[in-house]
């Protein structure tokens, strides 16, 4: 595990058991040890090619107010984009503003890879956890996501005090613009930029969870100052409670790309984790039938194999406060005792599975 001060992200903790949970992918411009400034003049780390200058301090504003937890991006969007997915061309920008990034340049698809594992993966892997605790604690969480946007674009002035950015899930979207205009705010529907982009942090954890989520853009002259942000960010609550007031109780519902549906597919949290459970049971079964798939190949291509299955059955059953012994969990993937599936299908490890295992070819997997 890495130490907490290592983590690509920071954490505002919950103060109150609310649904709503903030995330701010742009909050951060600083840049892990070892890559200076990526060649840019310091000065330009304090721009908005940079991170999103105010949204950190208006995220913690709005999720001071509610008592909700917070995830907050520590580095810079220069040095890898959280709000894109890890297929997405512009995750590492070469060029920003039209200006080369030096440190960029020559980043290859080796040093992208090491990036996702260093910072990417951790954030998202952290808003997945807060989702997942969210959920086995009964609730449906209610995602926002807080950006900020410059007030000139190539000339133009952008006259939206405040964007609503959505993809397929009107739920939280189509009230809180309603809200804003009543409260007297100029707000962009899908301004200064469209919700609508595979692989971006709330597709990744709304859309494609079922679960309610609004992104928010704040103009970056109203948030000019750590107090003028918080300010800010607090003027728009009463909207966004009258918004999440007009959802009603949230709830899992699944919006399709091609339907085109503004009622979405419900599907309640135990629906869902039957379905969840049912893949489950198919790996499972999978895995009993294709006995000759032997757990060294499956540790050295992936990182895990039966035992882990068995062994994370048994650390989630330990969350029920059900204490299920090491051989008994690990039997639900055997489906019979582990040394009786050992003695009857595992094979000898070629030398070659074994230097591989050796070598540690395993991230991932653990207790082998
Ligand atoms: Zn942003």
């Amino acid at each position: 595990m890495q130490p907490m001060s290592d983590a690509p992200y920071t954490i505002r903790p919950a103060s109150s058991p609310t649904a709503l949970l903030f995330v701010c992918d742009h909050a951060g411009n600083a840049l892990p040890e070892g890559y200076g400034t990526l060649g840019l003049e310091p000065a330009r780390l304090e721009e908005h090619i940079a991170y999103d200058i105010g949204a950190s301090e208006a995220t913690l504003a709005l999720a001071g107010a509610y008592g909700a937890e917070a995830v907050l991006a520590r580095y810079s969007r220069l040095f890898i984009d959280l709000n894109r997915g890890e297929d997405d061309p512009t995750l590492v920008m070469r060029l920003s503003d039209g200006r080369i990034i030096p440190g960029n340049a020559a980043a290859d698809a080796a040093e992208i890879a090491r990036r996702i594992a260093q910072v990417h993966r951790p954030y998202h892997t952290r808003v997945a956890d807060s989702i997942a605790r969210r959920i086995t604690a009964g609730m449906v969480p209610v995602l926002v996501s807080v950006h900020s946007f410059t007030p000139t674009w190539k000339g133009r002035e952008r006259p939206w005090q405040v964007g609503v950015l959505w993809d397929r899930d009107p739920r939280l979207a189509r009230p809180f613009l309603a809200a804003l205009a009543a409260h007297g705010f100029i707000a962009g529907d899908n301004e200064p930029y469209s919700g609508a982009l595979h692989g971006d942090t709330m597709w990744r954890h709304g859309t494609m969870n079922g679960l309610p989520h609004v992104l928010v853009e704040m103009r970056q002259d109203l948030l000019a100052t750590p107090e003028a942000a918080r300010a800010f960010a607090l003027s728009l609550k009463p909207a966004l409670d009258a918004a999440l007031a007009a959802m009603g109780p949230p709830e899992v519902r699944f919006f399709a790309a091609d339907l085109n549906s503004e009622k979405g597919i419900p599907m309640d949290v135990t629906t869902q984790t039957e379905i969840e459970a049912a893949v489950f049971r198919r790996l499972v079964a999978h895995l009993q039938a294709r006995s000759d798939v032997q757990n060294i190949d499956l540790m050295n291509l992936a990182g895990f194999c039966r035992n882990c299955l068995g062994d994370w059955y048994r650390e989630a059953a330990a969350e029920k406060a059900i204490t299920l012994a090491k051989d008994e969990a690990r039997s639900v993937v055997y489906g019979m005792d582990p040394a009786e599936w050992k003695r009857r299908y595992q094979k000898d490890a070629s030398a070659e599975a074994l230097a591989k295992f050796a070598a540690g070819n395993t991230s991932g997997g653990k207790g082998h």
